[in-house]
């Protein structure tokens, strides 16, 4: 059976193709050019395009739809070979919006975030992908082939660059093997050549898998769904507090290796009368003391058969407000493509096996008309991603 290219570092593929410059040579092609097809590869022999061909896949998925933000974001639904299908979203923040810092952006920007796993064991109260459970991992090559797929999609210069969050369906360190090598993939420099310091990657606290992550000095950033101060809110919120709690996630936390011109991030999905109190701020300013820690709060968007509501703006201020005055960074996540097929999941759920329609890009008219329905039905969908931008999925 072939295997996909993807899934194969550059050490992986020299030790099959010497000398090493042969490896550099795929990988520049596959990467760096865009190929797909064996036959355009023409600095190799023709003898070692067709053992390429009979030995590798090119596309270790395609997409089936795609959605269009008009702030420009956009929503990728994938379709892997096994007919399984994840979600992908490609951020687009333009000059002179504000970073995660709370400083502004001197040039457009990409970020995309990729889906780890096939849907989710870990059952977050106010995640949608959490409501189908768990399918499978995703293999190296399915998470580096998200982000190949969104460059050549766009037609993006090979050079230019992007950050990846690990913040899409799954829950990473769940599927730490595959995260970690996709993180090498993606830093290679024969290949994407997008550094370990733009790869973050996200967890609901798996404390030790933390620790584990830590211990592999891969150089990325770190960010922690935290949503909640007291171990029996986060336990509502998210079931795996119950085998590690607060204290041990925040353990963890001190003991990753962070450079110290970065922040570990801290995400809080702020629920009306749940976690947005003055006491919440207070105890969470405690919890953080000594850790270079940047909050990110995020409103959370009601989804049906959800009985959690919006917290006021009024109330996310002041919590911001708490925690600036005491020396923490803290910025308010602007919700990104409001009116497309709001929170991870979302889209897939909806594209059942047979809607699934090829390239589907809604138009702005269908983007007014859908935006006005969601008016009218007085609810509010946004487009945040699990955990950072879906939190509220
Ligand atoms: S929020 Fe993330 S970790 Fe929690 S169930 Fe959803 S995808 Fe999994």
């Amino acid at each position: 059976m072939k295997q996909f290219l993807a899934d194969f570092s550059l050490a992986e593929l020299a030790a099959i193709f010497s000398p090493e410059y042969r490896a550099k040579q795929i990988f520049e092609w596959f990467y760096r050019q865009y190929g797909t097809n064996f036959d355009t590869l023409t600095t190799v022999s023709k003898a070692l395009r067709s053992e390429l061909s009979d030995r590798f896949e090119t596309e270790a998925l395609t997409i089936a739809a795609k959605q269009t933000s008009v702030d420009g974001s956009e929503k990728y639904l994938f379709r892997l070979a096994d007919n399984h299908t994840i979600e992908t979203v490609l951020l687009l923040m333009r000059e002179g919006e504000t970073n995660d810092d709370g400083e502004p952006i001197r040039q457009a920007q990409y970020t995309v975030c990729v889906s780890t796993q096939v849907g989710c064991k870990m059952g977050c109260a106010f995640c949608m992908t959490a409501k189908n459970g768990f399918v499978r991992n995703l293999t190296a090559g399915e998470i580096v082939s998200q982000v190949l797929a969104i460059k050549r999609d766009h037609n993006m210069l090979p050079e230019k660059g992007l950050n990846i969050v690990y913040m899409g369906m799954g829950e990473p360190l769940d599927n730490l093997a595959s995260v970690a090598k996709a993180t090498q993939i993606f830093a290679t420099e024969a290949g994407l050549s997008i550094s370990p310091r733009r790869q973050t990657i996200s967890t609901s606290g798996i404390s030790p898998k933390i620790d584990e992550l830590g211990e592999m000095n891969l150089g990325v950033l770190l960010a922690i769904s935290l949503h909640a101060v007291d171990n029996a809110t986060r336990e509502r919120l998210i079931p795996l507090n119950k085998a590690f709690n607060i204290e041990s996630v925040i353990a963890a936390t001190r003991r990753f290796p962070i450079d110290m011109r970065k922040r570990v991030m801290f995400e809080y999905l702020m629920i009306d009368g749940v976690n947005d109190d003055p006491r919440s701020a207070k105890t969470l300013v405690r919890l953080l003391g000594n850790i270079r820690a940047k909050v990110n709060l995020i409103a959370f968007n009601p989804h049906e058969g959800s009985s959690f509501a919006r917290p006021d703006r009024a109330k996310m201020e002041a919590f911001q407000r708490y925690l600036l005055d005491h020396g923490i960074v803290c910025t308010i996540r602007q919700s990104r493509g409001i009116e497309i097929d709001a929170a991870c999941g979302q889209l897939r759920e909806r594209h059942t096996a047979s809607e699934i329609v090829s390239h589907e890009t809604i138009s702005r008219e269908s983007i007014k008309q859908r935006s006005m329905m969601l008016r009218m039905s007085a609810r509010s969908f946004s487009f945040v991603l699990p955990r950072i931008w879906c939190s509220n999925s």
